[in-house]
């Protein structure tokens, strides 16, 4: 065991590179949110009624991940809050962020946290949603206040909980309270599953956040480097590298910025003096291989067989046809008791593998001898060698 040893009495004389680590984490909320003026004023003007004793419009607010949709939402609440504390106007803000995996009853959930911001309590579970709601609006009819619903990410809940939801908190009637909603989303299309009336009610204002570019990404995460690390250790070419990752990523702050905390973990646990360019190419690495394994986990197990298929078929030949992905999937199903799916379903599945980026599929013309789709693997080679480990794991092969 003397590596470890080795390695800890280094690790533990390497001066730390950062000063305040936790200014990384996605829970950090910046005080100063550039090139979001625009943004963060139009959230303000629509709220601004509530400090006159006036309901607000409710609002939709979308754009893509990593815009900052999150972060100046946030911010503008609780700059709204501050100043109706200060002019004793009764306001509330109630936030739940839909996006947590893992629990069943995402808008049980939602409501339990509701209840919880308005001092009530909601077992875990036991009752009812119908129970649930009326509690809710107990209290919310307690209340002379306005208040103000946010519901991020939104299109997940709708995903999961269908959209009734939407047309109990559009049509809540309170005895004195009023209730604006606020909803975030990184989709716009989910709307259009929504009904005329309620989604014309829902984004009665909208507000819209445009990605960043590199430049701008450089300049947020500079900012960020100065409250996180101490002076000088990120060299400027790491920061534009992380920018520029971040641009090609449909210009997402939240990838550059997990880019520079990990890319700055691998220079510290290296002993490294300063974070480099080589840092934040081995973090790019790290990152895709912990998405590439975390999307695979979550693989319903048929998914996770055809995968399996794929990638041993896709060792030897560069490209594979379907057909022989199903000879050797019906194969495979049938040693580990699985259902074997008919070539249709195998089909859907195969698309959507296609969708989520873990395969490569097109079809392909063979003359007289028709149509056929090919299959490949686009995983780079160290990527995949893991993803397949993972897969024998999982199926216990
Ligand atoms: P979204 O909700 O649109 O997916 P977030 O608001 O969560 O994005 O932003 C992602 C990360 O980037 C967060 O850590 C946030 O603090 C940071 N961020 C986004 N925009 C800015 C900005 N203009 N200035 C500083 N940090 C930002
Ligand atoms: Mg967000």
């Amino acid at each position: 065991m003397a590596e470890p040893r080795r390695f800890f009495a280094k690790i533990g004389k390497t001066p730390s590179l950062f000063k305040n680590r936790e200014a990384l984490t996605e829970e950090f909320l910046p005080q100063n949110l550039p090139y979001r003026d625009r943004e963060g004023d139009a959230i303000a003007r629509i709220l601004a009624p509530s400090l006159w004793k006036q309901k607000p419009s409710n609002a939709l607010i979308y754009g893509n991940p990593g815009t900052g949709k999150t972060a100046v939402t946030r911010l503008v609440l609780c700059q709204l809050q501050d100043e109706a504390d200060r002019l004793h106007v009764p306001l509330k803000v109630l936030y739940v962020n839909c996006n947590i995996k893992g629990i069943a009853d995402t808008e049980y959930r939602a409501v339990r946290e509701f209840v919880h911001a308005l001092g009530g309590t909601l077992p875990h579970r036991g009752l009812s949603k119908t129970e649930a709601y009326e509690l809710f609006f107990d209290l919310l009819n307690q209340r002379r206040q306005h208040i103000i619903v946010v519901f991020d990410e939104i299109d997940r809940l709708m995903r999961h909980s269908g959209t009734d939801f939407l047309y109990t908190f559009t049509r809540i009637a309170l005895r004195r309270a009023t209730v604006s909603l606020v909803g975030i989303t990184n989709n716009t299309t989910v709307m259009n599953y929504v009904d005329g009336r309620i989604r014309s009610s829902l984004s009665q204002q909208q507000v819209v956040f445009s990605p960043y570019n590199a430049t701008q990404l450089a300049t947020i995460l500079s900012q960020r480097m100065e409250l996180a690390f101490q002076p000088g250790v990120v060299e400027p070419a790491a920061i534009n590298k992380c920018a520029a990752l971040g641009a090609q990523e449909h210009g997402d702050a939240r990838r550059s910025l997990n880019l520079l905390r990990v890319a700055a973990e691998t220079a510290h646990l290296e002993g490294a003096p300063s974070v480099a360019v080589q840092h934040v190419d081995r973090a790019d690495e790290i990152i895709s291989e912990h998405t590439v394994l975390q999307l695979i986990r979550s693989q319903p197990r048929q998914h996770t067989a055809l995968l399996h298929c794929i990638l041993s078929l896709c060792d030897v030949e560069k490209r594979v046809q379907t057909g022989e992905v199903y000879t050797h999937y019906a194969k495979l199903v049938s040693e580990l008791g699985l259902r074997c799916l008919t070539p249709e379903r195998v089909s859907n599945i195969l698309a959507d593998l296609d969708t989520i980026g873990l395969i490569h599929s097109h079809v392909v013309s063979r003359g007289r001898f028709g149509r056929s789709r090919e299959i490949s693997v686009i995983l780079p080679e160290a990527v995949r060698k893991l993803a397949a480990e993972e897969i024998k794991t999982i199926l216990n092969l």
